[in-house]
């Protein structure tokens, strides 16, 4: 029998519709990428641009209709290459809402890879932030496709250009700001996000307006992020990195005010920030809180708003977990996910029956990467695909699927599911009450004399070393055990450590075959556009590494 209740698409714009509506005057608050200081009128002081969900509303009407005015349609890709901040904000809504496909660039990768996306996407237009003029001019004679590159800006900071550039506000201000948001199918593509391509080119995953809304209101959920119009949110994960985990959405739909930080993404800026807008929430990967944890030590600053930080994108150490907790009383969720999820696929949070468990205990839970949230399911299986043992010990590859989870790539006509999962490429445990754990990406797993080695409990047990600012564990191959784990550690600035003490660490922790064979100290180590450390590129670094005689 068919049910009697009214059909609405689960789509985009009628997020923005909502916030607008009901949270109309809530906030949204960005760092400029123009010059701090200038004097831009009202909205701009400092450098600080201010406005409501209603202004943004309203913006995203003129650049729906100057969209349609250059002959954007349905399905269409719109890029962009920007900062967080408003009118990044503006073309997610605008873009997606009017029925075409957001599609977010990741500046930090090459201008060639960057180049390619483009194409391969056959994005019709870029927008981009001022502070890409130079990359833009790079990148643009490689892309005939592009019919419009458009800058993020007012005639008054448009920078100098030998391409014929379009001005975002000349755009706005030709339009008026009402516009008839269609009612799309929910099944239509929204967005479109390229995984960082560490293996091969890079792939696109296309997200529908149902999968984004399913998303946003899975994250909201109080044991996800606990997100709701009493919080001020900070997402420090770019919205060029999976739509900032999903964040500029699932704010629209609880109403919270947003705060965009532009450019400054150094820990002291953060702070600055996060004091003046009394920011509640906030959400990185690992390097990120790092360089805020430093900030916070060496200037002997505190925060006095934040009380929860998910960090996610890359293992977190529970060195910073517990030096925030004690420290600065804040919260560190830890959170697990992949561009082909949206990305959301687990998320640390305590289960009644375990608020009463020691500290300890606690605090082992705390480190897993989390349990997945209602709309993902998770299993992990051995090597000839039979599912592994729920108990937090067997060890194989997880697979995953669910609401926000692409079964195939843009573009591609194969699909990469198998019996209807996706194999996510991650090595992981799964305990009796669901919470997962990582131990590796599969290719980075460390196999020693036929065992499988964890390189990110070897991490994370030297860098809780207190002198120890970072550390990788990487498998260098070994004549007699195929390969050994060694540790290359970037100590922190004005701190000693040697190899024997790092190398103290482990005994106790892990078992004595685990116990990594030598130690490199490094000034830095390589990371990938997203954040993470590039075990490819430490390996080539470390090419010529032998193992010292003893061994
Ligand atoms: P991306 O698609 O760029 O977001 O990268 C996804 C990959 O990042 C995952 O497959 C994991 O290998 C890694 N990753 C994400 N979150 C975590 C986490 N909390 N712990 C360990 N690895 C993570």
């Amino acid at each position: 029998m068919q049910a009697r209740m009214m059909q609405q698409p689960l789509i985009v714009s009628s997020l923005l519709a909502h916030a607008a509506r009901y949270h109309g005057d809530a906030e949204i608050v960005s760092r400029t990428v123009e010059e701090p200081g200038a004097d831009d009128g009202v909205a701009i002081v400092d450098g600080v641009h201010r406005y409501t969900y209603a202004d943004a509303h309203r913006r995203a009407g003129r650049l729906a209709n100057a969209l349609s005015q250059m002959g954007i349609g349905a399905g269409d890709r719109v890029a962009t290459l920007a900062w967080n901040g408003y009118r990044h904000f503006e073309l997610y809504y605008a873009v997606s809402g009017m029925g075409a496909v957001t599609h977010t660039l990741n500046p930090r990768l090459f201008p060639e890879q960057i180049a390619w996306i483009i194409n391969d996407a056959q994005d019709r237009i870029v927008f981009f932030d001022i502070s890409f003029a130079g990359l833009i001019e790079q990148i643009a004679p490689h892309c005939a496709g592009v019919e419009r590159w458009v800058a993020m800006t007012d005639r008054r900071h448009l920078p100098q250009s030998a391409l014929p550039l379009h001005v975002y506000e000349e755009l706005l201000a030709a339009e008026p700001e009402d516009f008839a948001w269609p009612a799309l199918d929910e099944n239509s593509a929204a967005a479109l996000c390229y995984t960082s391509g560490t293996t091969g080119n890079p792939k696109g995953a296309l997200y529908s307006h149902r999968s984004t809304l399913l998303h946003a209101w899975s994250a909201c959920l109080p044991d996800t992020m606990n997100l709701s119009g009493r919080d001020a949110i900070l997402p420090v994960v770019p919205m060029f990195h999976v739509n900032a985990w999903g964040l500029p959405y699932a704010a629209a739909l609880v109403g919270a005010k947003l705060v965009f930080p532009g450019p400054a993404l150094d820990g002291k800026s953060l702070h600055e920030l996060f004091e003046a807008e009394r920011v509640t929430f906030t959400a990185g990967v690992p390097t990120v809180w790092l360089s805020v944890l430093q900030h916070l030590q060496t200037s002997g600053a505190t925060l006095s708003t934040v009380r929860r930080m998910i960090v996610g994108g890359a293992a977190c150490p529970p060195a910073l977990m517990q030096a925030f907790a004690r420290d600065y009383g804040v919260a560190i969720q830890h959170a697990w996910g992949m561009t082909e999820l949206s990305p959301l696929g687990a998320i640390n949070t305590l289960k009644q029956k375990q608020l009463d468990l020691d500290e300890d205990a606690r605090f082992a839970v705390s480190v897993k990467q989390g349990r997945p949230p209602f709309g993902i399911d998770l299993k992990i299986v051995g090597a000839e695909g039979d599912e592994l043992a729920r108990d937090g010990r067997a060890a194989g590859d997880l697979l995953v699927r669910g609401h926000w989870v692409i079964d195939r790539y843009f573009g591609a006509g194969d699909s990469p599911l198998v019996d209807g999962w996706f194999p996510t490429g991650d090595v992981a445990t799964l305990d009796a009450d669901g919470f997962m754990q990582i131990t590796d990406r599969s290719k980075d797993v460390i196999k020693s004399g036929g065992e499988w080695i964890s390189s990110i409990e070897l991490e994370n047990i030297a860098m809780g070393h207190p002198a120890v600012a970072e550390a990788a564990a990487i498998g260098i191959r070994h004549p007699k055990w195929d390969e050994r784990p060694l540790i290359v550690v970037v100590r922190k600035p004005g701190r000693d450590v040697s190899r024997d003490e790092v190398l103290a660490q482990y005994p106790g922790k892990v078992a004595k075959w685990c116990i990594p064979d030598d130690v490199v100290f490094v000034d830095a180590l390589p990371h990938t556009a997203t954040g993470k450390i590039s075990k490819l590129q430490l390996r080539e670094q470390l090419s010529a590494y032998r193992w010292p005689v003893a061994a």
